[in-house]
């Protein structure tokens, strides 16, 4: 059994849970702490059970609040040694004993989940995406991507299911009031992954096996619910391909959504 649960997802904080036949884990702790923990009380999760936090990468939206986290409940946490680094405020909350490294493309276990982090293009020192694997399972999260490489389609191909990026569109990005410098980033090779690219990874998914797919880390400025998840239907149609069995949804930033469970 692998299940999964988007607490929250989007540009202002990220907080995502995996639970197997016996290890639960946190992806990212990018919220308030209140908000966590009334994220795993509406899924009936103490905090204190959690076995480990894995994190993706120091910027803010996804570690806001995990030294607090880690030191209130004397949870492990997992990061590479740079993403520890980049993150001096947090790390000095965390204790010796509750820090672990990992290695980008080196399997780590955490109980029965394995866990595989792969590289992902964007503008932090050392970002990456996950695959994990349980039971013969085999699940992908993948956020804050400036763009599709082919290393992280072979990571993520196979999957059952994702929680992949789906931050822009490209043309309400252009009317936002955001700063060219900033538009530059969020659409530049180091930044976001738009709708558009997120419906045609979904669509090359969906031929090997991809049997749900929920959309996240939403921009709150360029973007809607409705238009990604319209998008990227529209996308995974014109290449013809069926979706009458396959599930997609788009996670929400305020409220954790409906378990996603692979049997
Ligand atoms: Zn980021
Ligand atoms: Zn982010």
């Amino acid at each position: 059994m692998l299940s999964f649960t988007s607490l929250y997802s989007g540009s202002s904080g990220n907080c995502l849970f995996v639970e197997s036949n016996n290890a639960k884990i946190l992806i990212d702790a990018g919220v308030s702490l209140k908000k966590i923990e009334k994220g795993l009380d509406s899924i009936n999760i103490n905090p204190s059970d959690l076995d480990a936090v894995i994190v993706t990468h120091e910027h803010t939206d996804h570690i806001q609040s995990l030294g607090n986290l880690s030191k209130k409940f004397d949870l492990p946490v997992f990061a590479t040694a740079k993403t520890f680094d980049a993150m001096p405020k947090q790390t000095e909350k965390i204790s010796e004993n509750n820090k672990n490294n990992f290695n980008v493309n080196e399997k780590f276990s955490i109980g029965d989940i394995e866990i595989l982090p792969f590289q992902i293009p964007h503008d932090a020192v050392e970002p990456c995406g996950f695959t994990l694997f349980s039971d013969n399972k085999k699940i992908s999260i993948a956020t804050d991507i400036g763009h599709i490489t082919n290393d992280i389609l072979k990571r993520i191909d196979g999957s059952e299911f994702i929680l992949l990026e789906s931050n822009y569109d490209s043309n309400v990005l252009k009317y936002t009031k955001y700063p060219f410098k900033l538009k530059e980033r969020i659409a530049g090779p180091t930044g976001h992954l738009s709708n558009k690219i997120a419906g045609q990874t979904i669509n090359y998914l969906i031929k090997s096996g991809l049997k749900a797919a929920i959309l996240g880390h939403l921009s709150k400025e360029s973007n809607f619910p409705e238009l990604a998840y319209q998008t990227v239907v529209d996308e995974i149609l014109s290449d013809g391909t069926n979706i009458d069995n396959f599930h997609l949804s788009v996670a929400s930033r305020d409220f954790p959504g409906k378990s996603f469970t692979i049997n």
